[in-house]
């Protein structure tokens, strides 16, 4: 008899999104005529942009020419390089600190694994659920929710009590709130002082516009000792779908044994890539350069900015309403505080009047109970949808 691993019972997460597709699917089936405006899963609605095809085709047609076995375990040279210059090239990170990987849910999984499993967490609450789950996953059971409220404007202060890894997101998701430099700061103060390990989950940087928001952690004054960060191109450049992304970890970054003695963390990553992975595939590196470079970079640009109008257009709606959000500045998604408390309700609500598709709060954890988070990767004419279908939840709220 093989016996499982009872740590994936503990994971709770799979229920909600069956839920939401038969609450979609019934509805859909009564009306089969009517569009309904998915606001609901993160995912981008545009197509990839033409620069990022002749990447992948470009990668395809080299290996017609000459063998492209297998490629470094840290990810191509020039894709590297390009993520250093274009990314990092106001601060002290290079091509070497640079580890590519197919996306930001891999290296999270996989950056814990270097940790030990009594290690004490800290995640956000309400936050992307993945970090809750694979720590359960993981086995660790000494977990501590820091609270994301309006008192603390969405942005987690460090606790009292010592933890040895802290998972941030800015911007965030779901709240769609970035975190200032201050903020930030007192992080990475706050790590320094108890030697804990900053995960910088940067999935979204690709958003930010507002100017007190650092575009990398690594901004911030001794960043570079304490934290990874990670991120992606499934969001600034459409790759969902294509799977590329990468992580940060500076060379001063260490972990420490049962003996006290330091290990360079960025030689433990390689050591566990090598050993777990084969790396990702020749052509997607060279789509990722082409999204970083010349007309690429302003192709997938022009896209999120599209996705940001779109939010900001479902924002400004619902305030126009009466009702009080945050988001949509410097993130595709919109936080929307509930009159009442009771996410499911407004969650039926939305979908009966209006046919549109949001999520409960509390599926991103118990402090996101209150609130819904719609997804702006809307652009255009979709966006437009969303605001007609919202007023007439506006209209029947009047009544
Ligand atoms: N981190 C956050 C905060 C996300 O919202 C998502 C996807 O929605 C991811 C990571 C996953 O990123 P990737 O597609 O690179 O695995």
């Amino acid at each position: 008899m093989t016996l499982i691993d009872e740590n994936l019972l503990k994971i709770s997460r799979k229920y909600l999104f069956p839920i939401i597709e038969e609450k979609r699917d019934s509805l859909r089936a009564q009306f089969p005529e009517t569009q309904f405006v998915d606001l609901g899963v993160g995912d981008i609605s545009q197509p990839l942009v033409p620069a990022v095809i002749e990447g992948i085709k470009q990668g395809a047609t080299e290996m017609g020419h000459k063998p492209y076995g297998y490629g470094p375990y840290q990810g191509y040279e020039f894709l590297r390089e390009t993520i250093a210059d274009v990314e990092y090239g106001h601060v002290a990170i290079g091509a070497n600190d640079i580890f590519i990987s197919e996306g930001i849910n891999s290296d999270l999984c996989g950056l814990q694994e270097l940790c030990s499993r009594s290690a004490r967490v800290g995640i956000i609450d309400p936050a992307y659920p993945v970090y809750y789950d694979l720590n359960l996953l993981a086995g660790r059971e000494n977990i501590v929710r820091l609270p994301l409220t309006q008192e603390n404007h969405f942005m987690p202060r460090p606790p009292e009590e010592p933890l040895d890894i802290v998972y941030l997101t800015s911007p965030g998701n779901p709240t769609g709130v970035a975190m200032t430099y201050d903020s930030l700061k007192e992080w990475v103060d706050w790590a320094k002082t108890h030697n804990a390990l900053l995960f910088f989950d940067a999935a979204y940087a690709a958003f930010i516009r507002s100017e007190n928001v650092p575009k990398t952690i690594y901004e911030v004054e001794g960043a570079e000792d304490v934290a990874i960060e990670m991120r992606s191109f499934s969001k600034s450049s459409g790759f969902t779908g294509l799977r590329l992304g990468y992580c940060v970890i500076p060379p001063q970054v260490r972990l420490f044994d049962e003996q006290g003695r330091e290990h360079q963390m960025a030689k433990l990553w390689l050591n566990r890539q090598s050993t777990k992975t084969n790396g990702v595939s020749y052509p997607i590196q060279r789509a990722g350069e082409a999204a970083l470079r010349g007309e690429g970079w302003h192709q997938c640009r022009a896209q999120v900015d599209a996705y940001l109008a779109g939010a900001k257009k479902i924002r400004h709606a619902l305030e126009e309403m009466g009702f009080c959000c945050v988001g949509a500045e410097d993130s595709p998604y919109i936080w929307w505080q509930l009159p009442g408390h009771d996410s499911w309700k407004w969650f039926d609500r939305l979908l009966n009047e209006c046919h549109i598709i949001s999520i409960p709060g509390e599926g991103f954890g118990t402090v996101g109970e209150g609130y819904l988070r719609l997804s702006g990767f809307v652009a255009g004419e979709l966006a437009d949808l969303a605001v007609q279908y919202l007023q007439l939840l506006g209209a029947h709220c009047e009544n």
